[in-house]
């Protein structure tokens, strides 16, 4: 039997941002991860990191931070145009140097190698084809499997986590119907970075609200769908369609096409009953992508559950009241970025009159009105300010 302080199971960038950041509180911590140290996951995924998260990773490992924002990009400006017309644009300022920009723009891939690296050196121990079948708790520690044994698993597993269904907790929420493609498209190394633009009815896409975003590496477009269209056919062949969609027009080669429904899930419960195991990221909550809630919500997660299981190791916090107020402050989080993703997906699918009346008219007054035009380009992404006290996540 293998000890640690802290098992963490889930390879992924809450896993690892959990580990990585319980061993700069001086834990001894254990990944266990399902998958091989070498399987790649395709994709761009999770391309937006917050500035708040950067700054997070950095209380941990400030050369990660620094690593991530050079490694990653911050988008020229946004720009957001209804039915072929700019109806609001800004520039953002150039980040300076040695700063922490407001976002980094990478892929998902990107970000978890740059984990990786980090973890390693803070001497966190990664065991790969090591899948968390089952758990145990017992007074004093948590078993998973029969080798590996901690004071506190955290368990950062996934949308279908194994560690939430032993403990007993569940997801509820709901699944949209409206389906989304996403496009990662090559991007030239040596332009500028672009803007993020957001089309609403783009007439080259049938009307269709268009959603474009660039990552270093890459361009990523993300096409709302209607119900009536054929999701298999398009993904089959996306360079017969996207290139019109490119803002600029320019050359494209597509690298990895994907679709997806919109999940709204929070756990019923982020800890277990022996207050010894905690749900992190997606394995406690699910939440659409718009306004990059997944990513930066886990990281805030990690970061919590860091903090009370390290706590009550050290002895400054009794283990009821830290890894209660786990539960108690991330689960309300979640259920404050499910709403926002609610606000932002009610929105962008516009299914009732008075929503898409009041966003046309918003259109129509985003000629002369910059606050009517700053109101369209906010509301796809959900409110800034969920309410969660010290974060936007
Ligand atoms: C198409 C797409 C686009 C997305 N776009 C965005 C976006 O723009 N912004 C955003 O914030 N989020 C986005 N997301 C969501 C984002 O990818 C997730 O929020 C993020 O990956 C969650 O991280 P996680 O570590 O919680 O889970 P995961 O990334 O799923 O990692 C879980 C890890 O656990 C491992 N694992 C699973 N089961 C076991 C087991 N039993 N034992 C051990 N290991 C196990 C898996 O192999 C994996 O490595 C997108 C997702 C998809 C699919």
């Amino acid at each position: 039997m293998k000890h640690s302080d802290v098992l963490v199971a889930g390879g992924g960038p809450v896993g690892l941002a959990a580990a990585l950041l319980c061993a700069a509180r001086g834990l001894v911590v254990t990944v266990l991860e399902s998958e091989s140290e070498t399987a790649v996951r395709a994709g761009s995924r999770a391309i937006f990191v917050h500035g708040v998260t950067l700054r997070t990773l950095g209380g941990a490992d400030p050369e990660l931070a620094q690593r991530l924002a050079n490694r990653g990009l911050t988008w020229g400006g946004k720009h957001t145009l209804w039915a072929g017309r700019t109806v609001y644009r800004r520039s953002y300022p150039r980040p300076r140097s040695g700063m922490t920009p407001p976002f980094s723009s990478l892929s998902q891939r990107d970000i978890e190698a740059e984990l990786r690296r980090s973890c390693l050196a803070a001497g966190v121990r990664l065991a790969w084809r090591t899948p968390v079948e089952t758990v145990s708790v017992r007074p004093g520690h948590v078993e998973v499997g029969s080798g590996h044994r901690a004071s506190f698993l955290i368990g950062a597993d996934g949308a279908r986590s194994t560690v939430r269904t032993a403990i007993g907790a569940r997801l509820a929420g709901t699944r949209s119907d409206a389906s989304f493609i996403v496009v990662d498209l090559a991007d030239d190394p040596l332009g500028p970075p672009g803007e993020r633009v957001f089309h609403y009815r783009h007439p080259a896409a049938g009307n269709r609200h268009v959603l474009t975003a660039p990552f270093r590496g890459g361009l990523r477009v993300d096409l709302q769908c209607r119900g009536t269209d054929d999701i298999a056919g398009l993904t089959a062949d996306p360079a017969s369609w996207v290139a019109p969609l490119v803002p600029g027009g320019a050359a494209v080669e597509v690298t990895w096409v994907s679709h997806y429904r919109f999940h709204q899930s929070v756990a019923d419960t982020f800890i277990d009953a022996g207050r010894r195991v905690l749900l992190a990221g997606e394995a406690a909550h699910l939440f659409a992508p718009f306004g990059a809630r997944g990513l930066n919500s886990g990281i805030a997660d990690a970061a919590a559950a860091a903090e009370a299981v390290a706590g009550v190791i050290t002895g400054t916090a009794p283990r009821d009241d830290a890894v209660g107020r786990y539960d108690a402050v991330r689960r309300a989080a979640a259920l404050r970025n499910r709403e926002a993703t609610a606000q932002a997906l009610d929105q962008l699918l516009a299914t009732d009159m008075s929503t898409r009346a009041r966003q046309r008219i918003a259109a129509a007054a985003a000629r002369h009105s910059v606050r009517a035009g700053a109101w369209l380009d906010r509301i796809p992404y959900g409110p800034r300010d969920a309410g969660i006290p010290g974060s936007p996540y």
